[in-house]
Order: C-alpha cells, then sequence, then structure tokens
C-alpha cells in the first residue's frame, strides 16, 4: 500500500535507484522505492546462474564490488576475435604487426582509465555532467567520434582488430555509432581485470525492504509546491523529493528531458547445446562490427550466451545441436548513440540518475550516491 505523502521517493529499484535508497537509509532518512522489478538491467536466467543483462564487473568497480560475488574471470588472451574477412584468431599477431601503434593505444587506454578513475571520485560530490564538463580531456573524448579519435591517434589498425570486436561485444555497436568516451570505457577489459559475477541484491536492500513497493509509475507532475505521482496500480501520492532513475527513455516520459542518446537494443539467448569450431573453442568469441551477432560466452555450467542484433539468429552456422532455454529482447538495453549530456539536480527536488550520461553498473550507482547526498544536504 503506497502512503499518501513522503518526503523522498525512489522511481525505479535498478542498481542507480537502490545505491540512492541504500544512502539514504544508512543516514536516517525515510523513502519510498517504486519499482517494476528489482534489479533492472541486473537480470540472471531462471536458475540464477547466467547473467542476461549486464554481464561483468571489472576490478575497478569500487561500489559495485562490494554487493556481488565474483565468479569467472574473463581472460584476455583466450578472447577469440572476427576480422572483416570472416576469419577468427585469438593471436595477438595484428598487434605486433603494428609495434607503435599498439604502444600509442596502451599508452591512450592508460591514460583514459586514470582520468576515468579520478572523474568517478569527483561524481561523488558534483554531478556527472558537470564533472564531464569540467575535465578538458573527458569533455572532448565526451563529444568527439569514435572513428575521428582513432585517426586522429592513428591507431587504425589496432582498431579494426581489437577495438571494433571489443565494443562490439561490449557496447553491441560499430565504432561508427561510437563517442571516443563511449569506445574506450567499452575497451577497458583490454587492460582491466573483469569476472562474471552474480549481485547480492539482499545485501544492497537490507533493512529497507519493506521500503519498496512494485507498481509502475505513470505520470509525474508539479503543483502547489509537491511532486504528483500516479501509477499503473491507480495509487496517488505526493514527495517533496523525486528521484528518477528509469532507464532513460521512460524518464524522458516523465520529465522532460530534451534530446536524448538514441537506444540500442539486444537480444541475450541462453541455449544448451553443442558449438561448431572455431567458437567451440573459445570461452567468450567477439565478432566483427558488420556481423549482426555481438558475442558468444560458453558458461561454467555447460550453457551457452549468445548475443545478437536478430531476433531470429542464423543459429546453424555457430551450433551443430541447440535448444533454446531463455530468451531476453533489450529494447532497448541502453542509449549510447550520441553526446547528450543530462544533468541530474532538475530543480525543486526532482533528480535524475542512472546511465544516460555513462553506461555502466559503477557510474549508475554513483549517480544514485550524488542524488542521495543532495538531498540529505538540501535539509
Ligand atoms: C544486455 C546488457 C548488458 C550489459 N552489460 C554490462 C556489463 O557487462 N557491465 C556493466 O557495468 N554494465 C552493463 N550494462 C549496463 C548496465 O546494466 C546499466 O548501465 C545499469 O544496470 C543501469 O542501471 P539503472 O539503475 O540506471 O537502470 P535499470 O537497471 O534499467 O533500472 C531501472 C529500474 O526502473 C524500473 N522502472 C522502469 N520504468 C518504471 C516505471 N514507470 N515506474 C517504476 N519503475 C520503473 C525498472 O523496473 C528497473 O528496476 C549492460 C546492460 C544490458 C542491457
Amino acid at each position: 500500500m503506497v502512503r499518501s505523502h513522503e518526503s523522498v521517493v525512489i522511481i525505479g529499484g535498478g542498481i542507480a535507484g537502490l545505491a540512492c535508497a541504500r544512502r539514504l537509509h544508512d543516514r536516517g532518512q525515510s523513502f519510498l522505492v517504486i519499482t517494476e522489478n528489482l534489479g533492472g538491467r541486473v537480470r540472471s536466467s531462471n536458475d540464477g546462474a547466467v547473467n542476461l543483462g549486464a554481464y561483468y564487473v571489472t576490478r575497478d568497480y569500487e561500489h559495485v564490488n562490494m554487493f556481488v560475488e565474483r565468479g569467472r574471470r574473463i581472460r584476455r588472451r583466450p578472447i577469440l576475435r572476427g576480422d572483416e574477412d570472416g576469419s577468427f584468431s585469438r593471436s595477438d599477431m595484428p598487434l605486433f604487426l603494428h609495434p607503435a601503434q599498439f604502444v600509442r593505444f596502451n599508452r591512450l587506454i592508460r591514460q583514459f582509465r586514470r582520468r576515468y578513475e579520478a572523474f568517478k571520485k569527483v561524481c561523488r560530490v558534483t554531478s556527472q555532467a558537470q564533472a564531464i564538463r569540467a575535465d578538458p580531456l573527458l569533455w572532448e573524448l565526451y563529444n568527439e567520434p569514435a572513428t575521428d579519435f582513432i585517426q586522429r591517434n592513428q591507431i587504425d589498425d589496432v582498431a579494426r582488430h581489437y577495438l571494433s570486436p571489443y565494443a562490439q561485444g561490449t557496447a553491441f555497436a560499430p565504432l561508427e555509432k561510437l563517442t571516443a568516451f563511449t569506445m574506450l570505457v567499452g575497451v577497458l577489459p583490454t587492460i582491466v581485470p573483469i569476472f562474471e559475477y552474480t549481485f547480492r541484491f539482499e545485501d544492497l536492500t537490507e533493512g529497507f525492504d519493506d521500503s519498496i513497493v512494485f507498481d509502475s509509475v505513470t505520470r509525474l507532475t508539479r503543483s502547489d509546491g509537491v511532486h504528483h505521482l500516479h501509477t499503473a496500480g491507480d495509487e496517488s501520492l505526493t514527495a517533496d523529493n523525486v528521484v528518477v532513475a528509469t532507464p532513460v527513455g521512460v524518464s524522458a516520459q516523465l520529465l522532460d528531458l530534451g534530446p536524448l542518446k538514441r537506444p540500442i537494443n539486444a537480444h541475450m539467448y541462453l541455449l544448451k547445446g553443442s558449438l561448431r569450431s572455431p567458437w567451440a573453442q573459445a570461452s567468450v568469441s567477439l565478432f566483427h562490427e558488420k556481423d549482426d551477432t555481438f558475442a558468444i560466452a560458453q558458461q561454467t555450467g555447460g550453457e551457452i550466451l549468445f548475443v545478437s542484433a536478430s531476433d531470429h539468429p542464423d543459429f546453424t552456422r555457430y551450433f551443430a545441436t541447440w535448444e533454446v532455454v531463455e530468451h531476453h529482447y533489450w529494447n532497448p538495453a541502453f542509449h549510447l548513440d550520441g553526446t547528450a549530456l543530462l544533468e541530474c539536480d532538475q530543480g525543486a527536488g526532482l533528480f535524475l540518475i542512472g546511465d544516460h550520461n555513462v553506461c555502466t553498473l559503477e557510474d549508475s550507482y554513483i549517480t544514485g550516491l550524488f542524488a542521495a547526498d543532495r538531498i540529505l544536504g538540501g535539509q
């Protein structure tokens, strides 16, 4: 049962909304989370064994890693990468043929990692949008097409053999749709250890389960100095502060946000069966950007995760035998095509959090902390 007036309502119980709730709860601030589900794009298969949404955490995820049980490390060397000519390789030989480019890329990605890590610390006390604007390098990367960045730094061969399949596997998009910032976030796994994980939601929500209701907010308006919310369950309530923590397409229906990044969709298939060669020999396979397959990941339990742009993938190309166990269509998976930069503080006690600017679990989590601290500081 929804109460009639709240000091704080958080719309959305994904990682951003729950991070905000966790911080408010820890500081003794009451709130209500209204959400369609718990976890949002952190979603596992019915048996809990395989992530069908956000797939990995990196070693750099300082906050998120407190709430996950790490699984298998996805190592770089055994990853199979698809090339333009349809061939697949796990050898780093193409990089050794272009040593100067390899050295340049290494310097660039390590410099980016340092700046990005510093940026995430700044985002705890400054809004993400302001933090990006305030850093000349990050601001440039945020607005520069990935393809221009590649040309400017003369790393075309590294991009073709390496960055493109990695971006395809993590951002589900060709380089020409990405900014340099998004591409670099997507290819960080080339230097930062990444792990499969199980999310421990019970730890994240410990102590405030009673403050979560399952419903869908359909309308958000403001009058008489308070926010008015209406839900699909026909509940109405008012709030002094509202934190909108829904996917950005939904947030734009609740708020007037202006231009957004364009959406990118993905189908996640969980299969049983036997893969053909060469994919059978790799724990993870990445694909060329012209392919409509994004990735194949063999699971420790024997199942196979198949990620694709297509609602009818040609499984016969990859599998000798197969059976689809589960299928989830992310429509959208995320919005990351474009340079829109959205502000957290929307005025009058209204906050926008989530992955609208930077699309990772850790960045989403930090936006939740920032909004919570703004609310706590405003009292
Ligand atoms: C297939 C896929 C793979 C990914 N892989 C990775 C990865 O490996 N690593 C990584 O770091 N990130 C990855 N991401 C990105 C990551 O999942 C997101 O950046 C992050 O989960 C966003 O969290 P959020 O809380 O902002 O949004 P969401 O997780 O989308 O949460 C939004 C919440 O709002 C609720 N909601 C929606 N509409 C309403 C409404 N009207 N009323 C009430 N509630 C509503 C939903 O139920 C949901 O709980 C991936 C995403 C996808 C889809």
